[in-house]
């Protein structure tokens, strides 16, 4: 076994899936994320800006990089309790949203530090250091063979279905494999369109697998804009669950729904009054931090209105 694949399963025996892809390929992400928009005109009208966070600078973070590590941690649907006129009422997060943050604050992110701290636990035993980087993770996720694609746009992990956080790390573990998979889409789409059925919006079309996203209620709800007036509910607190949770794939992991918190009445009344993060006692930030709503506090009380 060489020391990629020892690495790979020793991330694995944490509870990850992992793959490596040569360094070489970050000369490829750019041209074919700009082939992705000047294909789909919407895509770059619309997310733009999410795409030009994205940092190919290498020698920026880590000059003697030499390989790229895709990591997809597993992450369960969540749900918090809000109290209303004496009432508990519970809403869903969707996988994803407890490692949610900018690039800036990620560094205070406890659920991204603990992937990160993994790592490096994993790689000092060989001499290896990594640094995390923004790039598309979804993409390299499938152009490096760990990933496919479903109808809903989103990345499939065997084992995991889409119920995963992605992220990507620059390491230093030589990596010889060139592996550049085409885009493939899962077997399982090809008799199915249970996703497309139950998007509410029809964000998702039959004739081509990138998502309409002025039209798909993740991409507002996640935005700080008002709402546009057609947005009149919501099926979670952030993003939207309904194109993943009638997914033959996640089938098996969609009953496993974890509590990660309850508001009572006077927390949840000072949630939906927007009342400052400074002001809340240490005990509710902490629940805050929880749900991972410190850094996106001011979504959280937009979003519970609607949902309320
Ligand atoms: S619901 Fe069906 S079509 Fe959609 S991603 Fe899952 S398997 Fe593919
Ligand atoms: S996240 Fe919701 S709105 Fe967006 S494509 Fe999926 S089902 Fe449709």
């Amino acid at each position: 076994m060489n020391k990629n694949d020892k690495i790979i399963n020793e991330l694995e025996n944490k509870g990850f899936k992992a793959k490596f892809i040569s360094i070489n390929s970050i000369d490829r992400i750019k041209p074919e994320l700009d082939k992705v928009q000047s294909d789909n005109p919407f895509v770059s009208k619309h997310l733009s800006s999410y795409f030009d966070e994205f940092n190919y600078d290498i020698n920026s973070l880590m000059k003697t990089a030499k390989s790229i590590l895709i990591i997809a941690t597993p992450d369960p649907i969540s749900r918090i309790g809000f109290t209303i006129d004496k009432k508990k009422k519970n809403v869903i997060m969707p996988p994803m949203y407890l490692y949610n943050s900018s690039v800036k604050n990620e560094i205070n992110q406890k659920n991204i530090s603990r992937i990160s701290k993994s790592l490096d636990n994993i790689l000092s035993n060989y001499d290896y250091k990594s640094k995390k980087i923004n790039l598309p993770a979804k993409l390299l996720a499938v152009k490096s063979g760990l990933g496919k694609y479903g109808k809903n746009n989103i990345c499939y992990i065997d084992g995991l279905g889409s119920f995963m956080w992605l992220s990507v790390y620059l390491t230093d573990v030589p990596c010889f494999d060139e592996v550049w998979v085409e885009n493939i889409n899962m077997d399982k789409c090809s008799n199915c369109n249970l996703c497309l059925d139950n998007c509410p919006t029809k964000a998702l079309s039959r004739d081509r697998y990138v998502l309409k996203a002025n039209k798909c209620i993740t991409f507002h709800n996640e935005s700080e804009k008002e709402f546009p007036k057609w947005i009149e509910k919501s099926n979670a607190i952030i993003g939207c669950i309904r194109c993943q949770i009638v997914c033959p794939l996640n089938k098996s992991n969609s009953r496993n729904i974890v509590d990660i918190s309850t508001f009572n009445e006077s927390e949840t009344n000072q949630i939906l009054n927007k009342v400052p993060l400074e002001n809340f006692s240490k005990s509710t930030l902490k629940k805050l931090d929880d749900i991972n709503f410190i850094e996106y506090y001011e979504l959280l009380q937009r979003n519970l209105k609607l949902l309320l």
